[in-house]
């Protein structure tokens, strides 16, 4: 027997429990991994409480992201015992999740634990950080370099944002992190790299067609007017890569930037990834990613307290990361 949060619908509201499963309630699949850790993001939160249609089809097991142990496997490619981990591809969505201890999964969705993390590590890292390695992968690849100017990153307290602003900082670039809670997290987020602190405030305006130019580069997370904005302010043959929606999924901008600035607009996705470009991505995140960040920026719970940090980061409390010990 093991344990697993179980989402069902009542009355049309999403009801979390604890529930204990054998592993004939399991969905099919080829690899069969004790989980020692998940992660929450914020697609988690908005599928656990159900303020977002993540989830289509109930009884699911929620968890976008696991590590754990391979205990069987029908897939040459893995062994019993083999330390592996999942993050995307619908799991958590439409197939069952990260959020129990144990999950039977497809062997394309997997990858190696990355040299050099442990589950727990990988889990702090999870989804939000393979998005946001995938973002500064996408400004490298649009030939940002440090020496153009400040990278701008949105939602910079959150679980992408924060990784982001590390990962820009390992890199030589400059930061420009925007919070709407300076006060609380600007400490941090100096200490993981940003050079500047901007309160989100500034960034809810409405954005005029074009502004002063002020950013080589940036990493949005949060879309709606604040993305607007952003690229508004954007230098000429600049790149913003954007990857949330933590302020709403419109985007209330102009063609200005793109025409007249020549500003490119990269869209980022981890769900669908591609496994090589996954795994690279993995790999970066391992070389770069210091030991001060897994100290300062993570936040481990139990299973029990998932519903109530899901809340949470639908409301824009949570700092940094959050993992979920099985
Ligand atoms: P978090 O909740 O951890 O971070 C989001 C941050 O955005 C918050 O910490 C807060 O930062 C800021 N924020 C929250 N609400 C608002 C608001 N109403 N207006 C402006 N800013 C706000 O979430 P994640 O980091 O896990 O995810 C961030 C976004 O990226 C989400 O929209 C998520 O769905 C998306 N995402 C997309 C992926 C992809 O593959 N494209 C993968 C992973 C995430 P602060 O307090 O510092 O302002």
């Amino acid at each position: 027997m093991f344990d697993a949060l179980i989402l069902n619908q009542e009355e049309k509201r999403t009801v979390a429990t604890i529930e204990q499963l054998d592993e004939s309630h399991l969905p099919e699949g080829e690899v069969l991994v004790a989980v020692d850790y998940s992660s929450l993001n914020y697609k988690d939160g908005l599928a656990i409480t159900g303020k977002g249609k993540i989830i289509r089809h109930f009884p699911m097991v929620p968890g976008i992201d696991l590590a754990g142990q391979v205990l069987r496997s029908d897939d040459s490619r893995y062994q019993e015992g083999d330390s592996v981990v999942l993050t995307g591809w619908g799991v958590g969505e439409n197939h069952w999740g990260g959020m129990a201890q144990k999950a039977s999964l497809k062997a394309d969705w997997l990858v190696p634990l990355p040299h050099g993390f442990s589950a727990k590590q990988a889990m702090m890292v999870g989804t939000a950080g393979l998005t946001a390695m995938l973002c500064v992968q996408a400004l490298i690849d649009a030939d940002i370099q440090p020496k153009d100017g400040t990278i701008l990153v949105t939602g910079a307290s959150g679980g992408v944002g924060s990784v982001a602003v590390t990962l820009l900082s390992q890199l030589g670039y400059k930061v420009a992190a925007v919070t709407g809670r300076i006060e609380q997290n600007g400490p941090l987020l100096e200490q993981l790299g940003a050079n500047q602190l901007i309160d989100r405030s500034a960034f809810e305006e409405p954005a005029r067609p074009l502004e002063k130019q002020v950013w080589a580069g940036a990493i949005d997370t949060v879309g709606s007017k604040v993305l607007a904005k952003v690229l508004s302010q954007m230098d000429y043959n600049s790149a913003v890569a954007a990857c949330g929606l933590a302020g709403g999924f419109d985007l209330p901008t102009t063609v200005m930037p793109f025409i007249l600035r020549n500003v490119r607009l990269q869209g980022v996705d981890s769900v669908s990834c591609p496994r090589e470009k996954r795994m690279a991505a993995w790999e970066t995140l391992a070389e770069l990613l210091p030991a001060q960040y897994f100290e300062q920026a993570c936040t481990e719970i139990t299973l029990n307290e998932a519903p109530q940090y899901a809340e949470k980061i639908t409301t824009g409390q949570n700092t940094g990361r959050v993992v979920i010990k099985l």
